[in-house]
């Protein structure tokens, strides 16, 4: 075995059907009286029902969570916070929600007690990102790590299918890319093998049956453990090319993930063969790449870059942005050859 590092971080998580009834108990237990309660505009509903559940626990509502956290919603977010005299903040939703809590806690360190409703696992993660004149600023601490986490499956059944299927491949990608990690460990590896091993058992039962318990579980369960690789471990060339795809044409997160994911596993396959070995395991796959693609497609999601509105003029300028930099990744990361696997990934090819 090889020599590693492991660290744990603390989190506190409450998973199960109907695990929402524990808010009260668990605001209380991280000392907090006055609760604001963050949200997209399109989940108001949702943090309603949060604010009718807690009654004089909350402080107030902030329903103006987006995409990406703008500089101007997160200051706007964290007046309110200090206006109302929160103590803590409950973010229900995806990424978007959970971010917007996280952009409060960077300056706060007010804690978060998130309730996430999509599989993107941003709530396992010390990773923040706030977007600033069209540049979004990543950055990792440990004060925006939200203290406790309620997973209710419950509350994921109204994630339309076809979202939950490229949120759930999303997730695998921080599983995919956490076991060939430059700092991978056997704990995270195992995180990992079981969180792709459960979302790939989970996902078409969902399609099939949206309000299915056991499926979104399954569902929810693995985006846990996924979510825990990436707060755990180094990322690489599948999130650096998310990240510019998603930062400079504006595409949408969890679709970019799973168009590109196929074609970043096959990019690496022969540089990382434990790795994808893991990966199509879990997958009931012979190939990882392959099953990545073959899962996407069978659950009827699009599979090429050139539906979700990336520019074909742009595929030059994408590969020279994602290989300006240096960054670790199995295989060198080489411009030509960057430039190959975009254009493969805009038609929607299925990998060799
Ligand atoms: P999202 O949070 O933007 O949600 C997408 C849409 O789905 C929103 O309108 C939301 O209100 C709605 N929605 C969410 N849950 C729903 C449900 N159960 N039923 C109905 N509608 C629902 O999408 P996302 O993919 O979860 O998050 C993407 C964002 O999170 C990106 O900005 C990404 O960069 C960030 N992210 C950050 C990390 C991290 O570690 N910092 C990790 C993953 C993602």
């Amino acid at each position: 075995m090889q020599p590693f590092v492991y660290n744990s971080q603390a989190s506190r998580v409450v998973f199960g059907a109907g695990s929402l009834r524990h808010l009260v108990r668990e605001i209380d237990l991280l000392g907090a009286r006055r609760a604001l309660v963050l949200s997209t505009p399109e989940q108001r509903s949702s943090a309603e029902h949060v604010a009718a559940l807690i009654g004089e626990r909350c402080a107030g509502i902030f329903d103006r969570a987006v995409m990406h956290v703008p500089i101007e919603t997160a200051r706007e977010a964290r007046e309110v916070a200090a206006r109302l005299n929160a103590d803590c903040a409950v973010a229900i939703g995806g990424g978007s929600t959970t971010g917007l809590g996280k952009a409060i806690a960077l300056e706060s360190s007010l804690p978060i007690l998130a309730i996430p409703t999509t599989y993107a696992g941003s709530e396992m993660t010390p990773i923040y990102g706030i977007t600033e004149a069209g540049l979004k600023k990543t950055g990792r601490d440990a004060r925006v790590l939200p203290k406790t986490v309620i997973y209710d499956p419950e509350l994921t059944t109204g994630l339309p299918a076809q979202l939950s299927v490229t949120s759930g491949i999303n997730a695998i990608a921080h599983a995919a890319e956490g076991l060939y990690a430059q700092d991978a460990n056997p704990v995270m590896s195992l995180f990992a093998e079981e969180g792709i091993r459960a979302l790939a058992q989970g996902l078409p039962r969902v399609v099939a049956s949206p309000d299915d318990i056991a499926a979104r579980s399954d569902c929810l369960y693995g985006a846990w453990l996924c979510g825990a690789v990436l707060g755990s471990v180094g990322m690489a060339l599948h999130h650096k090319l998310c990240h510019t795809l998603g930062g400079s044409y504006n595409l949408p997160h969890a679709e970019t993930h799973t168009i590109v994911l196929p074609h970043a596993l096959a990019y690496n396959a022969a540089a990382a063969p434990d790795a994808m070995h893991r990966i199509a395991r879990a997958l009931h796959a012979t190939d990882a790449a392959q099953g990545v693609f073959d899962l996407a497609q069978s659950l009827g999601v699009t599979v090429a870059l050139k539906d979700i509105g990336m520019p074909a003029d742009q595929l030059d300028r994408c590969a020279g942005i994602a290989t300006q930099n240096a960054y670790a990744n199995p295989r060198p990361v080489e411009r030509g050859a960057i430039r190959a696997l975009l254009e493969d990934a805009y038609q929607g090819k299925r990998p060799a």
